[in-house]
């Protein structure tokens, strides 16, 4: 599959367009026969309320796709319903829940930019790129990232994983965490491992990427090694961590996040 981003759709609107319609951070999906899809065109007329907040996506393999909220209660339908976009990991093809966590990350930016944060006017759409544009005092607003790091420490031949409180489930991660404003990427991966574990690192290097919408991270991968200290949690974040050699792995994240991918390289090197 290919998509290929924009922000204008073309003039004309043919009726296969593929719709990836929110309500209250879950998203509209067909069920049919065990099998999940994105809505189109013909699914619309089913939903009986508006849908509002109409963004242009761009195409995948030539169809063109649209994000949009839907303002009404939810119907009930035996094909269409809402659902956790997480809980459509392995329902839905992997490059679907890609420009699906796109389509979320631009309508929380579209409904949290309504209105101007400086003067608090209505605030337009620009036509010349995907931002807002305050009719006012001119206050432009892109579609806003927050980047994380995640990284991969090692010690001989193991890996540190820790367990986040924030974890839905019970699996031990690589650590990760929010870039401050003024900081390097490297000065975030030291920070976050010596504020969590209380330990430092050396030789950070690049991994690879990936968005993470929930609602709006970037995660940039890195691995380390350790340099020095002893494992110390912080108590409000990480409840426990240690280092597990590739045969004593515990539970670890689901396949598809960049977590995962971590560990995968460091069992498979
Ligand atoms: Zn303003």
């Amino acid at each position: 599959m290919q998509f290929k981003t924009d922000f204008i759709p073309p003039a004309d609107e043919p009726g296969s367009a593929l719709w990836f319609i929110f309500y209250n951070g879950r998203m509209l999906v067909k069920i049919k026969n065990d099998s999940c899809s994105i809505p189109d065109e013909s699914d619309l007329a089913k939903l009986k309320s508006p849908i509002i907040r109409k963004q242009y996506l761009g195409t995948l393999d030539g169809r063109q796709c649209f994000a949009a909220e839907f303002a009404g209660n939810p119907i009930a339908d035996t094909e269409l319903a809402f659902k956790d976009l997480r809980g459509l990991f392995g329902m839905l093809e992997e490059d679907l829940i890609w420009i699906a966590g796109r389509a979320n990350q631009l309508v929380n930016w579209n409904q949290s930019h309504q209105y101007c944060g400086k003067c608090g006017k209505l605030t337009e759409d620009k036509t010349d790129e995907r931002a807002k544009i305050c009719p006012e005092c001119g206050l432009v607003n892109y579609p806003r990232l927050s980047p994380a790091i995640i990284v991969a420490v090692l010690k001989n031949d193991r890996i540190l994983l820790g367990r986040n409180k924030r974890f839905r489930l019970p699996f031990y991660s690589v650590l990760a965490g929010f870039v401050e404003p003024g900081e390097t990427l490297e000065e975030c991966v030291k920070r976050e491992i010596r504020e969590e574990v209380g330990i430092t690192v050396k030789n950070i290097r690049y991994f690879g990427s990936q968005p993470w919408p929930f609602p709006d991270s970037l995660m940039i991968a890195f691995v380390a090694d350790y340099a020095g200290g002893e494992i110390c949690m912080d108590g409000s974040e990480i409840i426990d961590a240690a280092w597990f050699a590739k045969d004593n792995l515990p539970q670890v994240p689901p396949k598809i996040s960049i977590a995962r991918q971590l560990i995968d390289w460091f069992v498979h090197g």
